[in-house]
């Protein structure tokens, strides 16, 4: 198989941990016979610097040519006294919008072996592996009016909570189709005791959930959900919801495996485009020295490899790997502790490239 993947590293550990997913494309390229071509581009304060644009559109063309997007992470503390136009964030929200991309994919799979490192009980944790689908381009964050203003005197601000129809109905059935490649359940988190929109969002998913049989529908409380993620995550197979109820509770999931260097995204549009990364972000504290957690990384690899490409196979190889790894007591710093010797994040790479 031959593939163009646009690689953009970005800023901080985004760097380095893309320099171990090129690694373990290639390697997983010669090991499977495969042909994965690499164009790089641009993106966030490395691009301001260099182009004073966080998204050049040489950047945006090089994505649009390819058949996947891998992102590292963008951003740091050299731009964040930069005027709103000029942050390194901008350039990846533009190129969220400019790609189309509605649904982000979080996965959530609690590992035995680094399970000492969560701050829940190990019998809690036991079996864990759920995937939040969150809306990415409606809802709280994008509804109009969102604004400040004065009126005798008082100042008040409004956001708005805005969704069509349409933009619910994908996202669900989004949630539907990755339910039936999985355990076939699906629990739509909504607060519909209080807000309109949820109630819609609740009707919506129903009428889906009539042409899923097999998928067994649960509708739960935004409020309950953050609760039973914690009391009993192993309870959730896909979870769908808003846009900011997803990034709550994707944040408060990520607990359940112990760091944030573990956790992969995808980011799926409805062209055959998507972008894939790591949850965490650029972690300006750690960059540059060699010890940042590859995994999220590699696991955002895997993703791309089975949702873009289909290659199931060299997907399940990665995430088999690295639990492998993890078995074996070999770990990055954010993981270690006085019983673990940790690993740098090419030592890293190598080790999951090994038991691959
Ligand atoms: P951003 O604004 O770019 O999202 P942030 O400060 O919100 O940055 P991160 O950059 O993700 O968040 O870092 C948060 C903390 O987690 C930092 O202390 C960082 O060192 C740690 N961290 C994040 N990712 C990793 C990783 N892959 N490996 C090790 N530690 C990590
Ligand atoms: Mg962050």
């Amino acid at each position: 198989m031959k593939k163009k993947i646009a690689l953009l590293p970005g800023d901080g550990i985004g760097k380095e941990v893309m320099e171990g997913a090129v690694d373990l494309l290639k390697s997983i390229a010669e090991h499977y016979h495969h042909e994965f071509d690499f164009e790089y581009g641009l993106i966030g304060g490395g691009a301001i610097d260099q182009t004073g644009d966080p998204l050049p559109d040489e950047t945006l063309e090089i994505c649009k040519a390819s058949d996947a997007v891998l992102l590292g992470a963008v951003g740091g503390p050299k731009w964040d006294e930069n005027p709103a136009e000029l942050r390194p964030e901008k350039g990846l929200l533009k190129l969220r919008k400019e790609l189309d991309l509605y649904a982000n994919l979080r996965p959530v799979q609690a590992y035995e072996s680094i399970a000492d490192q969560s701050p829940l009980k190990a019998e809690i944790l036991e079996g864990v592996d759920l995937l939040i689908v969150r809306e990415l381009t409606g809802g709280l964050y994008f509804g109009k009016p969102s604004e400040r203003s004065h009126h005798n005197g008082e100042e008040s601000a409004v956001d708005t909570l805005f969704y069509n129809r349409n933009e619910i109905e994908r996202i669900i059935e989004t949630a539907f189709k990755l339910a039936r490649e999985r355990r076939k359940k699906v629990t739509s988190v909504d607060k519909a005791n209080v807000l309109e929109s949820s109630r819609m969002w609740r009707e919506v998913a129903e009428e889906v959930a009539s042409k899923y049989p097999d998928v067994e529908l649960q509708h739960m409380l935004v409020d309950n959900a953050a609760m039973q993620l914690i009391r009993s995550p192993k309870q959730f197979d896909v979870i769908v919801t808003e846009n900011m109820f997803g990034d709550i509770l994707s944040d408060e999931a990520s607990m359940l495996t112990g760091s944030l260097g573990m956790l992969p995204s995808a980011s799926l549009s409805e062209s055959s485009l998507h972008l894939y990364e790591p949850v965490h972000g650029s972690a300006p504290d750690i960059a540059g020295l060699n010890k940042a957690n590859p995994v999220a990384m590699m696991l955002s690899v895997a993703m791309m490899l089975r949702h873009s490409f289909s290659l199931e196979e060299e997907a399940n190889a990665i995430e088999l790997a690295v639990k492998h790894v993890f078995e074996s007591g070999k770990r990055t710093a954010d993981l270690a502790d006085k019983n673990h010797e940790s690993l740098t994040t090419k030592a890293m790479v190598e080790e999951v490239k090994e038991a691959m």
